[in-house]
């Protein structure tokens, strides 16, 4: 996402706001510079006028947020970008109808807000006109007007554009999550998204051509996010209908080598050499597990410090490594490591540590076993398969996970 600015912290929840929101205000103050009240105060209106639209942008996000947090999906911050907001969930909850109404939250603080200002804008205008106008030209020319009664109104008509906007089925816009979470009610989650993905991708094609009659380059912007947005989802989607069927038992690396604390970087670059091992658990005297060596922090250490650095000042500590049970399906340990950018989860049954399981592991179950599961439409049976069906629905976590 590049540099962004911290602007505030609301429940938890920060907003930032990126620096290529600046064209935005830009794009503002160069729409209005030629107002009847003159270059300056025209410029001025026009970034007031950006600026409460991105508020409206902000409340519609917090609309998802809040309604994310009642349903217990944590939610770290709010970006503001010049095409509009993104609430980043941590995840997108399992259960069709969370996802419809914290979806639906959105557009509905926008409908919302249009109708508190409503009141207010006949009342100026009443004021204004003497009666409320009806002849549509007279309003669309006093628009361009730096006043109260224009910003009122536009804020009437803006939101309710976004509302109505935001929900076209355009798959991962706000219409196409929707969209999705009512397939999903009576259909497999995959499916559902499947048919969302197409859905948003026709009406990509139908905004990129609208943008491109009209010279709006927002809307290809928009029309290609929705393109590649959709397509990146049903990617991970699909994945974890695959992965959800394994478990971290069966992903884990058998017969890994361990490294302890008290050794060199050396002994380390001496068993990168002589395996296709890339992370490394690190054990101390006791065989007690207290951290490990990733690829990453092997090399950086290397090229910083050099190979006669001890493992235990550059290894990442136990604390900083997630732990999964045994039993924690392969979706769940994905969703995990992504969450807090970890490219290893260690795993353990109560104390007991078992092993590692890296993104290369989770890579590997996904390419050989998605291949065969799109062959057979079965997982191929390993040795030590659960002896319980997998459960089409992803379950919690589990008490260990924490
Ligand atoms: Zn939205």
């Amino acid at each position: 996402m590049g540099t962004s600015l911290l602007l505030f912290r609301l429940r938890g929840i920060e907003v930032r706001v990126h620096w290529s929101f600046l064209l935005a205000l830009a794009y503002g103050a160069f729409i209005y510079r030629n107002s009847a009240a003159g270059p300056l105060v025209g410029a001025l209106y026009g970034i007031l006028v950006i600026l409460l639209l991105f508020a409206c942008v902000t409340l519609h996000e917090f609309g998802h947020a809040l309604t994310a947090q009642y349903f217990k999906v944590k939610v770290s911050h709010i970006t503001l970008l010049p095409i509009g907001g993104v609430a980043q969930l941590e995840r997108m909850p399992d259960k069709p109808m969370q996802e419809f109404l914290i979806t639906l939250a959105g557009p509905l603080v926008n409908f919302a807000i249009a109708l508190l200002l409503l009141p207010l804008m006949l009342l100026l205008m009443t004021m204004q006109f003497g009666s409320f106008p009806t002849d549509i030209s007279v309003l669309l020319n006093e628009m361009q007007r730096p006043g109260l009664t224009n910003l009122v109104t536009y804020l009437v008509a803006t939101n309710i554009l976004l509302g109505v906007f935001n929900l076209i089925p355009a798959f991962p816009m706000d219409g196409g999550r929707i969209l999705r979470a009512l397939l999903a009610m009576a259909m497999p989650y995959v499916r559902a998204t499947q048919i969302a993905v197409l859905v948003g991708r026709i009406m990509a094609g139908l905004l990129a051509v609208w943008g491109l009659l009209t010279g709006n380059i927002i809307m290809m912007l928009i029309a290609f996010f929705v393109y590649v947005g959709g397509s990146a989802e049903r990617e991970s989607v699909e994945s974890k209908a695959v992965l959800r069927y394994f478990t971290a038992a069966q992903a884990l690396t058998r017969g890994a080598v361990n490294l302890y604390s008290s050794e060199r970087l050396s002994r380390a670059v001496e068993l990168i050499m002589n395996s296709y091992q890339s992370d490394f658990p690190v054990l101390d005297l006791t065989s007690k597990f207290v951290g490990v060596l990733t690829r990453p922090r092997l090399i950086r250490a290397l090229q910083e410090s050099g190979p006669e650095t001890r493992i235990v000042d550059v290894m990442v500590p136990v604390e900083s490594v997630p732990v999964v049970a045994p039993t924690t399906n392969l979706a769940e340990v994905w969703e995990q490591m992504s969450s807090v950018g970890s490219r290893v989860v260690a795993v353990k049954n109560q104390q007991e540590f078992l092993g590692l399981i890296t993104l290369e592991d989770i890579n590997e179950v996904f390419q050989v076993m998605g291949a065969s599961i799109a062959k057979t439409g079965k997982p191929t049976p390993l040795d030590n398969m659960p002896t319980t069906p997998p459960t089409p629905e992803p379950t919690g976590h589990t008490a260990a996970d924490a």
